[in-house]
């Protein structure tokens, strides 16, 4: 139990859901363990908060941002000290292996540090105008309370991410975790609370995305949406937004692909895919789905791929040796058992894995075996779909224009790796890859907080997070004019 079980946060303080409901979460490893009750709040908790973040605004937004910047660096130097902590909670509630959560914990300790001085750094322009004794420039201005609804994959980077430049940029905050992994969202945002923000300025309501969540981004006093999630609920949020011109930053569904061409270093490769595919399971948004391979290397490289598959772990994420935990909950384990189905319907060869783990360690939990297909035709649902799990197709070409055709035809464009020491076979691939974000001996999921992180095509909408045009998102510009002589 801590001081904010069954509670939201709103204007300063814990409290319970405006209807008293709860609803309990589970730890995917382990069924049966509960891992707290958190209030299920209504459009009423909705309102209540945007009501707190409101009252905030005009005294957070006079704030200089060097003041603000010292909230937030409080902020990040007791996240720097509960690291293992924060980490040990979204193991419990996510299931990933402590190695990654710790590894989430300390990309959004990266991303904090990059994203405080974004915002010290809130510069507009000043530029020469034609008409003469006339000082012309612009200034970059706080929008108002703003609404930040985030996922359970990276229930604590993806908050942070958002939540810090949205408060550097001089705007209040009404945040919505995901219903999965409730606790890491909440324990964010004490973080936050014990800096000492004044009363309003953060604000965290749980309970469901579809009611309380809707309420939230539909609602005319939100002056700005950053939404991370899937395609069809991303959607529901663009269309909601625009009723009142609301902006709205979407980060949403991939179907990510790695080429691999015959000249490529396989050792580099292999590793690379394995970590891509399989590292948190499967669920990144940036997670490796699709291997596209040329005829001659596909045999050689299929057959390491599978033995790098068989060789993780399977493990509850406490566990020393955990190579791959349980996915995050049983509709999600549900859910990928019916697209491997169906890829083994549509022909696709199975390889390895394709079932749930059974036996003393697994029984209890979401565990299901790192799975590899090949024969995969770019037309199957497998090769097109996200699955969001422990499932890699691999689909062979003949020639390298194939490769790139395939890549880009599907809906999604959020990353991409190609394999290959061939500098002009890389750059054209760069050149013509249809995502957000590309690489080169890379795995798909690598990022860096210096650089903007957002997809294109059906994987997002809006100006992407991270890097500069993070903190963009969540500020105005105003020109101004003065005639001084
Ligand atoms: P999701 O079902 O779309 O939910 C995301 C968030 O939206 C949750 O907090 C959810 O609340 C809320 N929500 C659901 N319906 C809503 C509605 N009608 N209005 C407002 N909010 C609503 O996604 P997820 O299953 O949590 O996350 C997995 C997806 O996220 C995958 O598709 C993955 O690719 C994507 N993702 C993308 C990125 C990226 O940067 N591109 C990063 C991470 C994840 P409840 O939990 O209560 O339903």
């Amino acid at each position: 139990m801590s001081g904010f079980d069954g509670k939201n946060f709103i204007g300063g303080s814990w409290r319970p859901a405006a209807s008293g409901r709860t609803f309990e979460q589970r730890n995917p490893a382990f069924l049966h363990e509960i891992t707290g009750t958190f209030a299920d709040s209504s459009p009423a908790d909705a309102d209540s908060a945007i009501a707190a973040a409101q009252a905030a605004f005009p005294a957070w937004r006079a704030l200089s941002s060097l003041a603000r910047k010292a909230y937030l660096d409080r902020a990040l130097r007791a996240m720097i000290a509960r690291r293992d902590e924060i980490a040990a909670v979204i193991t419990r509630e996510n299931g990933k292996a402590l190695r990654e959560a710790r590894g989430e914990v300390d990309s959004a300790i990266k991303e904090m540090d990059y994203q405080i001085a974004e915002g010290v750094r809130l510069c507009g322009q000043t530029v020469p105008v034609e008409v003469a004794g006339t000082l012309a420039y612009s200034t970059r201005e706080a929008l108002g309370p703003v609404a930040i609804v985030t996922p359970w994959n990276f229930p604590f980077n993806v908050p942070c991410r958002k939540c810090t430049p949205a408060l550097m940029g001089g705007n209040t905050v009404v945040l919505k975790p995901a219903s999965l992994t409730p606790r890491t969202g909440l324990l964010f945002t004490e973080l936050l609370a014990e800096s000492g923000l004044p009363p309003g300025v953060i604000n965290c309501i749980t309970g469901a995305g579809g009611s309380v969540g809707a309420a939230l981004v539909g609602d005319a006093r939100i002056k700005a949406v950053s939404f991370t999630g899937s395609t069809p609920v991303g959607k529901s949020i663009q269309l909601a937004a625009a009723k009142n011109l609301t902006p709205a930053q979407l980060e949403l569904g991939g179907k990510n692909p790695a080429i691999v061409l015959p000249d490529a270093d396989l050792d580099v490769a292999v590793a690379e895919i394995v970590r891509g595919a399989f590292a948190c399971s499967g669920q990144w948004c940036t997670s490796t789905s699709r291997v596209i391979v040329l005829e001659e290397i596909a045999d050689e490289l299929t057959k390491r791929l599978v033995a790098a598959a068989q060789a993780l772990a399977v493990r509850d994420g406490t566990a020393e040796d955990c190579g791959m935990g349980p996915v995050c909950g049983a509709k999600q384990k549900a859910d990928i058992l019916g697209w491997i189905a169906k890829g083994r319907d549509e022909g696709a060869r199975l390889l390895t894995g394709g079932a749930a783990l059974a036996g003393e360690d697994y029984d209890n939990g979401c565990f299901i075996a790192p799975t590899v297909f090949d024969r995969v035709t770019p037309a199957m649902a497998i090769a097109r779909e996200e699955i969001f799990g422990p499932v890699l197709a691999i689909i062979t070409v003949r020639t390298f224009e194939e490769a790139v055709e395939v890549a880009n035809d599907v809906a999604y464009g959020l990353s991409s790796s190609i394999f290959t020491n061939d500098l002009k076979r890389a750059l054209t691939y760069m050149e013509r890859a249809e995502v957000g974000l590309a690489h080169v001996n890379l795995m798909t999921a690598l990022k860096e907080p210096q650089l903007s992180f957002g997809g294109v095509k059906q994987s997002g909408a809006g100006l992407p997070e991270a890097g500069s045009s993070g903190i963009e998102f969540f500020t105005q510009h105003k020109v101004c004019y003065v005639k001084y002589r």
